[in-house]
């Protein structure tokens, strides 16, 4: 039997186990969920994926006075972040991660995959003017090939983002591995890592095609 490619695990790969998230992505997959239930259930793992990748957001102290007594509690510094939807399936991502960031910025990034060759090829970008102070968190449910992760990247980072994150709900053991080649600074956030691409550049398992699912265009 021929031997599945193995991700090589970058220092800087989480996987979000939570059950929560698991048993959502879960019911993603099913083929039989309708178009209503796949927005749902992304919308709703996209947030509980934002509250992950901002785990390590700083904070600072303030003094406060509650009702019975002054008290010094911790308070996110204000970091500003800046969400890049890859489109079109990040556009299901954003609106959970919006609801847990609601003064993030959002850039979008238009990439389509030459179908022969698998490049990403990219149609539009628009991103805050100054990403120079900026956060990014890019978001694409499906990590495949990792040709748009990549280009996206290359792209932001002309940009001079102060950092990096990715996120994703599916990964691919080859999009992990050459993600993490081309980038082993930017830390990648799934929720699952399936077992192989197919010819066609999709995930397997998977859940299909993002995009279609999520906008019923199939
Ligand atoms: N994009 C998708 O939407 N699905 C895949 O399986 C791979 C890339």
């Amino acid at each position: 039997m021929a031997k599945e490619p193995k991700a090589p695990r970058p220092p800087a790969l989480t996987i979000v186990d939570h059950p929560l998230v698991q048993h959502k992505l879960s019911l993603m997959r099913m083929k039989s969920t309708s178009t209503s239930a796949f927005r749902n259930l992304l919308s709703e793992l996209s947030l509980l994926l934002a509250y992950e990748v901002t785990r390590d957001m700083p904070m600072h102290k303030v003094t406060i006075d509650t009702p019975l007594t002054r008290t010094t509690v911790p308070v996110l510094d204000g970091k500003k972040i800046v969400v890049i939807s890859i489109m079109r399936a990040g556009a299901g991502i954003l609106d959970g991660m919006l609801r847990l960031l609601p003064s993030a910025r959002v850039g979008h990034v238009g990439l389509y995959r030459d179908p022969k060759t698998l490049v990403a090829v990219e149609y539009y970008f628009k991103v805050p003017k100054v990403m120079t102070d900026r956060d990014a968190i890019v978001v694409d449910p499906m990590l495949a090939t990792g040709n748009s992760a990549i280009a996206a990247v290359r792209r932001l980072k002309t940009r001079g983002c102060r950092s990096l994150k990715y996120v994703c709900l599916v990964a691919a053991p080859e999009g992990v591995a050459a993600f993490g080649a081309a980038y082993p600074d930017v830390p990648i956030f799934t929720a699952a890592i399936d077992r192989k691409l197919d010819e066609h550049g999709y995930i397997v398992p998977g859940l299909g095609d993002a995009g279609d699912r999520l906008f019923g265009t199939k």
